[in-house]
């Protein structure tokens, strides 16, 4: 069968329909007291779970707890503002991924309006494509602000070993990549309550299970990792229903047509070969988290930006934005004052608005008519 024709049926209603049916009866046969809160840490997967009504569709039972893995919405502001300070620089193309463009800086500007004020910022759909733009502008420097979670961090390291293999001076890179166990850990350390945990697919598929693993254990919460399709989803919060009931605190593989309980160690290697871990690195909302992000290695410090430009800017909320709280699973986007008013696609005030992952922008799209 070809994959695509894999992915129509996994989000087939002849399909989902038996397995919701089979979900529901589970649940209501369990009696649990209250409802069971479940993590979906990715917001690809908040956005499957809103477009599909998964949520509407077990909310007796099952409340959904939205994750930080979005990588555009978990950047600090800080991180906001350092990148539009180096945007205006003349000598400077800021390259960068293309939803980081649209959130507003502390004094409410973004990348989008620098550029439309003629400075040069431009999207990048790859690392690689950033050399490109080196080769050709060689009197400039060229400044990849690079964002998120494992799944894009091999990808940077593969930049930063071309630049050191083929010579390239004028390109530069900010390293923004997150570790997902470690702020995943960090949430659980720090009073957030959850029954299960719906594990993120793409990065597993970088990381493989067994860092889920140490968490999964040190909670003692039940995890499973799960694909994007519909049908990964109901399949995942089945399991993920067993092990809560058994009270298992062990890690399962759904998605396991792309995800291997080692993960890509290739990628791993190359990950290890570039980056070690900060000391700490601010998130947003959640203040500077020890050993959550990665940064460049000795033999790599010459294509780092910071040690040229150091970020030296403070973190500041934006006003009336409840991005920092949505992220940590302490509110919901329907409670801040702003959403659907003065926060929305068109005008987003904060990054869980503006990135195709974000919480509020999955409850913009699929949500807002119907409450
Ligand atoms: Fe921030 Fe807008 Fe979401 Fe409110 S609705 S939390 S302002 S992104």
């Amino acid at each position: 069968m070809k994959n695509s024709e894999v992915l129509t049926l996994l989000s087939d209603p002849k399909v989902l329909k038996p397995l919701l049916s089979k979900l529901k009866n589970k649940l209501s046969g369990l009696n649990f007291k209250e409802r069971i809160r479940i993590l979906e840490f990715c917001g690809g997967h908040t956005h499957v779970i809103l477009r599909h009504g998964i949520d509407q569709a077990l909310e007796e039972w099952i409340e959904f707890v939205h994750g930080p893995g979005c990588p555009v919405c978990v950047i600090a502001q800080s991180r906001i503002d350092y990148a539009l300070n180096l945007a205006e620089r003349e000598d400077v193309i800021l390259t960068t991924y293309g939803d980081l463009i649209r959130i507003p800086g502390s004094n409410g500007i973004s990348l989008q309006q620098v550029r439309a004020r003629g400075k040069d910022v431009r999207i990048v759909d790859s690392s690689l494509a950033t050399i490109a733009i080196a080769k050709g502008n060689p009197s400039k420097k060229i400044i990849f602000f690079a964002i998120g979670f494992e799944t894009t961090t091999p990808h940077t390291a593969f930049l930063a070993k071309r630049i050191k293999e083929e010579g390239i001076r004028n390109l530069l890179i900010v390293s923004n990549h997150v570790i997902s166990t470690e702020i995943l850990d960090f949430l659980l350390t720090n009073g957030l309550k959850v029954d299960g945990i719906v594990a993120p697919g793409h990065v597993s598929a970088i990381i493989g299970a067994k860092p889920w693993e140490e968490v999964s254990l040190k909670h003692q919460t039940p995890m499973v990792i799960a694909g994007f399709e519909p049908f990964d989803i109901l399949l995942a919060l089945d399991h993920l229903v067993d092990l809560i009931k058994e009270k298992k605190a062990k890690v399962m593989i759904q998605y396991k047509r792309v995800v291997k309980p080692e993960g890509n160690v290739s990628a791993q290697r190359l990950m290890d070969e570039v980056f070690e871990v900060r000391g700490a690195f601010p998130w947003r909302g959640f203040g500077y988290v020890p050993k959550s992000a990665y940064k460049f290695k000795e033999d790599f410090s010459f294509l780092d930006a910071e040690a040229i430009f150091p970020c030296q800017y403070e973190e500041k909320a934006l006003k009336g934005c409840l991005c920092g709280m949505i992220l940590q699973g302490k509110a919901k986007p329907w409670e801040c004052k702003l959403f659907g008013r003065t926060c929305t696609p068109r005008t987003p005030v904060g990054p869980c608005m503006v990135s195709n992952e974000g919480a509020c922008l999955a409850y913009f799209k699929y949500r807002l008519a119907s409450r």
